[in-house]
């Protein structure tokens, strides 16, 4: 642990050490499959509720909402079928009408900006090692500044359908040492 809080400190990332905030259940407490045909769906019981789902991921030493919006999975993390090479690095969370997006964990927003493909973007550097990238959004919040804290949960922006997007959803990244992981096993 000192390794760790000497290593963030050492980064600029944190002055002090925050205390964790507190596990969000209620609209992240559970997950559900859109509705249609999808790419990588995990295994779901008849209400389309994803089987075993648990919001937070221990991962990277970092505690992470594994869905971060209130919204149904609309593709899962793998390859997808037709495009040779393609491989989908995120989790497409599907919400039809912009929502709020919240901060998967606690860290420091690295990158607000548009990026070709994700259209409006942000990332979120959580330690040394992992970060959270969100994509598609319509907008950004506010308040939302790069070098600026943030704690789970925080409000970051809205779902939309910028960049190479045919709906309106988030496109959510976990991302260790750069390589993106599924972000509904990882850690498990
Ligand atoms: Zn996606």
């Amino acid at each position: 642990m000192r390794i760790v809080a000497f290593t963030i400190l050492a980064l600029g990332l944190a002055a002090c050490a925050p205390a964790p905030a507190p596990v969000e259940t209620g609209r992240f407490g559970a997950l559900r499959v859109c509705p249609g045909s999808v790419a990588n769906a995990p295994a779901t019981d008849r209400t389309r509720q994803v089987r075993g789902f648990e919001p937070i991921a221990e991962i990277g030493g970092a505690s992470l909402l594994r869905a971060p919006v209130d919204g149904c999975v609309s593709s899962g993390f793998g390859p997808r079928r037709g495009g040779a090479g393609s491989f989908h690095e995120g989790l497409d969370l599907y919400t039809g009408a912009p929502r709020t997006i919240v901060a998967g964990g606690d860290g420091v927003v690295e990158f607000i900006g548009s990026r070709r493909g994700y259209g409006r973007t942000v990332v979120i550097r959580h330690n040394a090692r992992t970060q959270t990238r969100y994509a598609h959004l319509s907008s950004y919040a506010r308040n939302l500044r790069e070098g600026g804290r943030v704690r789970r949960g925080d409000p970051i922006g809205r779902t939309g359908d910028t960049g190479n997007a045919t709906a309106v959803h988030l496109h959510y990244e976990f991302l260790i040492r750069g390589r993106a992981v599924d972000p509904l096993t990882a850690g498990r």
